[in-house]
C-alpha cells in the first residue's frame, strides 16, 4: 500500500517537473523570437558601408556600381528586416551579387536561404563552415544535446562557393579578405575590407566571434580536435590587424547600441565607428575568457 502511494507521489513529481520544463523550453523560445526579430533602422556607417541588421545580430550591405556584397543573413526571421532596411536605404536586393557569412551558426546564417532567394545571390562559405551551412545547421555539434530539440537547424541556402582562408572576393571597387579566425567554428570568418572616408581609406574588420559555447571543453574537444589552437591563432591573427573600424557578428560586441546614439550627435558621424582602441580591447577579454575556460576545462 504504501509503496503504491509511494510511487504514485513519484509519477505525479515527474509529471510537474515535465511540465515546469517544457514551460521554461516554450518561453526561451518565445523570447528568442522576439530578439530575432526587432528591427533596427539602417544607417551608412562610413563610405558605401551600411548596417542593414537587427538590434541583436548584424548584418553589412557594402555597395558598388556592379552590384553590392551583404555579410550576414540573421536569423530566419531577420531576413525580411534587412530585405527591408536595403530598400529603406534606397538600395534593390536583387543587386545584391554575393552573400556572404561570418558562421554557420542559426542566428546568422539562418536568413541566408531566403536572401538568397530573394536576391539571387552567389553565396560564399568557408571550407570550415560550408558543410554544416548547406546541410541547414544538420550535424552541427556545437549545440550539445540541444541540438535534439532543433535548436541549430535552418532553412538551406545553396552553397555555391567553398573557399579557403585568405581568399579575396572583389565585386568592382569592393574587395574582402577572408581571415578564417576558426575556434568558435571550424570556419569562422572574420570579414577585412577598405573603407573610403573623407579622403582616407579606414580599414574595417567584422569579427566573426571568439566565444567558446556552453558544450565546448579543450580537454575532451570530441568533434573538434584543433580547436584550442584554432582560437589561439584567432587572437594572434586578429590582434595583427590594423582594424579602423570595429564591426562584429553581433551588435553587443563592438557597442552598436552606444556608437549609433553617438554617431547622431557627433560632428563627424564615422567618428564613434572608427575605434581601433575597442577593437583590440574585445580581443584582449575574449582571449582571457578563453584562458580562464582553458584552466577551469
Ligand atoms: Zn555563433
Amino acid at each position: 500500500m504504501w509503496s503504491l502511494v509511494k510511487r504514485r507521489w513519484r509519477i505525479v513529481l515527474l509529471g510537474l517537473v515535465a511540465t515546469l520544463l517544457a514551460l521554461a523550453i516554450t518561453q526561451w523560445r518565445a523570447a528568442i523570437a522576439r530578439n530575432r526579430s526587432i528591427p533596427d533602422a539602417s544607417f551608412q556607417i562610413a563610405g558605401n558601408l551600411y548596417y542593414v541588421g537587427s538590434t541583436g545580430v548584424t548584418a553589412f550591405l557594402l555597395t558598388g556600381p556592379e552590384g553590392h556584397v551583404l555579410i550576414d543573413g540573421g536569423y530566419p526571421e531577420t531576413a525580411p528586416l534587412i530585405i527591408g532596411s536595403i530598400a529603406t536605404l534606397g538600395f534593390d536586393i536583387r543587386d545584391v551579387k554575393i552573400l556572404l557569412n561570418s558562421h554557420a551558426h542559426f542566428d546568422h546564417a539562418g536568413g541566408l536561404r531566403a536572401l538568397q532567394e530573394a536576391s539571387g545571390a552567389e553565396l560564399w562559405i568557408s571550407e570550415g563552415d560550408a558543410d554544416v551551412v548547406a546541410a541547414g545547421g544538420k550535424g552541427d555539434r556545437s549545440f550539445g544535446p540541444l541540438r535534439f530539440l532543433g535548436i541549430g537547424r535552418f532553412d538551406a541556402p545553396r552553397v555555391d562557393r567553398r573557399f579557403p582562408d585568405g581568399t579575396t572576393i572583389r565585386l568592382g571597387p569592393i574587395t574582402l579578405t577572408a581571415h578564417v579566425t576558426g575556434g568558435h567554428t571550424p570556419g569562422c570568418t572574420s570579414w577585412a575590407f577598405p573603407v573610403q572616408h573623407g579622403g582616407r581609406e579606414l580599414l574595417a574588420v567584422n569579427i566573426c566571434s571568439l566565444t567558446p559555447l556552453p558544450f565546448m571543453s579543450f580537454k575532451d574537444p570530441g568533434s573538434y580536435p584543433g580547436i584550442r589552437g584554432d582560437f589561439e591563432r584567432s587572437f594572434r591573427r586578429l590582434r595583427a590587424l590594423d582594424a579602423d573600424l570595429f564591426l562584429a557578428s553581433h551588435g553587443s560586441f563592438f557597442d552598436l547600441h552606444r556608437k549609433r546614439l553617438a554617431r547622431t550627435a557627433a560632428a563627424d558621424p564615422v567618428a564613434p565607428f572608427i575605434d581601433p582602441t575597442g577593437y583590440q580591447a574585445f580581443i584582449d577579454r575574449a582571449d582571457a575568457r578563453f584562458r580562464e575556460k582553458v584552466e577551469r576545462d
